[in-house]
């Protein structure tokens, strides 16, 4: 049995009180202890005049994209979707999404996050996966609409979890079993139907069976959902600009049957809200959405500086909180955005609002996240019996008193992050890769 002892300056919690002078002890991976340090203890790992967080929680982003850094957006969100198509096949196979994939994770552990919500395709993306040694909370993207689904592929939502079981059972639970050292991080799967502008409601519930069943790991669900205006009048009447995507690519047929609701009362009407799903985005809700969001057990992940790329209307995430809606923070893929940091998003929310708690903003990075991704009752809080998955972000002398706005205010980077106790410099891949 290992035991290690942390100490630092600070430690946050998240679901309690900031300890100042606190102490952490990690044993076998898991939190046995996190108070006030007492006697002095030489034995304990000094980290100093720092602040020892929960890891951060991407919940919603696009690693295969990591190499599509800088697609431009010029006022048409259709017209960058075609400008990223363009570019995406160079990233979409082999030894480049695999890459991507790894870059991304790279990125995201230097930033303090140790686990990612990743929407993924591809025997490949489960690969890097697997090789990453952070928590991947996958997701495999399935499309379709009208009776050209899934590009040709019929069986797209099948084809996607067999992909899933059988990379977990080859890929993730060996190494894990054999050494939980080795590969400490997470990982749980699920499916992303990828929009309601792309994809239908046969597809949906398709995807619904598939984390529905007894058998088979798909647990979790996530799309898409109220990203555009556009989407809206697709929704409601079957034209404008996702239409002529459709046409433009070859996928439309005219069999496609417009809800004529908002895609939020889609989602209720055909049961996805049933199932606790990850809703990414939801930049253009009405009361009664909002109302349908709350009664049901969904999450929100809003992506707050990839909403400014898109120079969307404001996002209602303040209203939603008020509502007791699960809000979590996302990054989405560097396609629109500058970096992989939830750190960064956190504190681009603060400049936007700094009438927000803090502690508020600190949770949407961590236990929010968590919670949106099912995983809240092994990560994103410091609490005993919970992993040890923690950042440490070294304080600025002027901020010491207050933890929490020294996180949000000071640009400080995050010096290390810690994995199910293993500290990220351990995480290079594997010799064998
Ligand atoms: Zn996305």
């Amino acid at each position: 049995m290992s035991t290690v002892v942390y100490q630092a300056r600070w430690i946050l919690p998240v679901a309690s009180p900031p300890i100042e002078n606190g102490r952490l002890v990690v044993q076998d991976g898991c939190i046995v202890t996190a108070e006030k340090a007492g006697a002095p203890d030489s034995s304990a790992i000094d980290l100093g005049d720092s602040v020892v967080l929960p890891g951060f929680v991407n919940a919603h982003t696009h690693l295969m994209l990591t190499g599509c850094h800088g697609i431009r957006y010029r006022g048409s969100f259709t017209g960058w979707i075609r400008n990223l198509m363009a570019v995406h096949p160079r990233f979409a196979f082999g030894d480049t999404v695999r890459q991507s994939v790894r870059e991304g994770l790279g990125q995201s552990m230097a930033a303090g996050v140790t686990t990612v919500g990743d929407i993924g395709d591809g025997v490949e993306v489960i690969e890097a996966w697997a090789a990453g040694r952070m928590n991947i909370a996958g997701f495999l993207e399935v499309v379709g609409i009208g009776s050209k689904r899934a590009g040709g592929h019929p069986k797209a939502v099948q084809t996607a979890a067999e992909l899933l079981h059988r990379g977990f059972l080859e890929l993730w639970v060996p190494p894990r079993s054999n050494n939980p050292l080795t590969h400490p991080g997470l990982f749980t799967a699920g499916l992303s139907p990828h929009a309601p502008y792309s994809t239908d409601a046969c597809v949906y519930r398709e995807a619904i069976g598939c984390v529905s069943g007894l058998s088979g790991i798909c647990r979790r669900l996530c799309t898409h959902l109220a990203e555009t205006r556009e989407e809206e009048q697709f929704l409601r009447d079957g034209t404008g600009p996702f239409r002529e995507l459709l046409e433009q690519f070859g996928l439309w047929d005219g069999s496609y049957r417009p809800p004529g609701c908002s895609p939020v009362e889609f989602m209720e009407q055909i049961g996805f809200l049933s199932h606790r799903p990850l809703l990414v985005h939801c930049n253009y809700v009405s009361d009664s959405d909002l109302d349908l969001i709350a009664a049901s057990e969904a999450s929100v992940a809003y992506c707050p500086r990839s909403h400014r790329f898109f120079n969307h209307e404001p996002h209602r995430w303040r209203e939603m909180l008020a509502r007791g809606i699960n809000v979590c923070v996302g990054t989405d893929s560097l396609a629109s955005n500058d970096t992989l940091s939830v750190l960064d998003e956190l504190r681009f929310l603060r400049c936007l609002d700094p009438s927000i708690p803090g502690g508020q903003l600190i949770r949407m990075g961590t236990l929010a996240g968590a919670r949106a991704l099912g995983l809240d009752d092994q990560i994103g809080s410091l609490e005993v019996g919970k992993r040890a998955d923690f950042t440490v972000i070294p304080l600025d002398r002027a901020m010491t008193h207050d933890p929490v706005e020294a996180v949000l205010a000071d640009s400080s980077c995050p010096s290390s992050a810690f994995v199910g106790g293993c500290q990220s410099r351990d995480f290079a891949p594997r010799a064998s890769e």
